[in-house]
């Protein structure tokens, strides 16, 4: 037996399958319980142009789909995906054009935060393009030290914000490495979006972040539609559920495609060191 489909047959948790087609049947069911979609096409570290040209139609395409579908859903993007490693301006012009065909429909994009070799030229590229843009979002990370002076950058462009811990290993010379400290910075990078922020993204399952965020909501007198909360899919999925039935605003990630592997990694050394950490206690 070929150890894929077995490996597949677990990854599917996390994933919603290989088509388009599956991602926009699992938003089907989360748009039925108030949750929005956040659609990810799976790929990166792409370093040819013919398939960066593939990933930006693949997207193009989705955009279409969820215009004439009428579903609720937000795309997410990565930029190594689309073509930070050929070239940053060839990148920044996928960018836009993507930018400009979800305008066009009323479409949100989510550019997510890669590892911290490319921190610095994402936050750069989107901030260039925030003036001209207002419907595209940033992922930020507490773990990395520097996410402090990156949020600053970005409320200075009134940029939109996702909020999150961070799935990447990172040096100590750059990042926290305890999880008291990561959430700590989280929460400090919170305080600053419910006093600072326009729209932003709450993205964590970590209850004593979420509980932190409703008391800063409350703090600070945030309806439940100016800000959101977003979850992975297949991770604490009756939580999303219950902040919908809430009332609150709630997004679930939802990846697809056929490059699952480098996603599905992830998620499985997040929860090796979760184990860990509650062995460790
Ligand atoms: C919408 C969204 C977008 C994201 N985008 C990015 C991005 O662009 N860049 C980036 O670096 N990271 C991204 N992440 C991942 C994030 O950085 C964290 O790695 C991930 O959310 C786990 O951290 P946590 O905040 O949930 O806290 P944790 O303390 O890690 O987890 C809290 C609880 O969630 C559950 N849990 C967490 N992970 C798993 C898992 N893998 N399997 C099963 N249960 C689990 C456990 O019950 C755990 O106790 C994103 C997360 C979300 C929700």
């Amino acid at each position: 037996m070929r150890l894929d489909p077995l490996v597949y047959w677990f990854a599917q948790r996390y994933i919603a399958g290989t088509t388009q087609e599956d991602a926009l049947d699992h938003v089907d069911s989360l748009n039925e319980n108030n949750v929005k979609g956040i659609i990810n096409r799976l790929g990166e570290h792409t370093t040819d142009r013919d398939t960066v040209e593939q990933s930006v139609l693949a997207y193009e395409d989705l955009l279409e789909a969820l215009d004439r579908t009428e579903v609720t859903a937000d795309i997410s993007v990565k930029l190594t995906q689309l073509g930070l490693l050929v070239d940053t301006e060839y990148c920044r012009e996928q960018l836009e054009r993507l930018a400009e065909h979800a305008d066009a429909l009323e479409r949100f994009i989510w550019i997510d935060m890669e590892s911290s070799d490319h921190t610095e030229e994402t936050v750069s590229l989107y901030t260039d393009l925030c003036a001209d843009h207002d419907n595209i979002g940033i992922t930020l990370q507490s773990v990395l030290q520097r996410s402090e002076n990156d949020l600053n950058r970005v409320l200075d462009v009134n940029g939109t914000v996702r909020l999150v811990k961070g799935a990447y290993t990172e040096p100590p010379s750059i990042a926290y490495q305890r999880q008291s400290a990561v959430r700590e910075h989280y929460e400090e990078l919170l305080d600053q979006l419910f006093d600072e922020g326009g729209h932003f993204a709450v993205a964590t399952h970590d209850r004593i972040i979420i509980r932190y965020a409703l008391r800063l909501a409350e703090e600070y007198g945030r309806s439940p539609d100016g800000f959101e909360f977003q979850s992975l899919k297949g991770v604490n999925d009756g939580l999303a559920h219950s902040l919908a039935v809430d009332g609150y605003t709630v997004g679930e990630y939802v990846p697809y495609g056929e490059e699952w592997r480098s996603y599905y990694r992830r998620r499985l050394i997040e929860r090796k060191n979760l184990a860990l950490r509650v062995l460790h206690r």
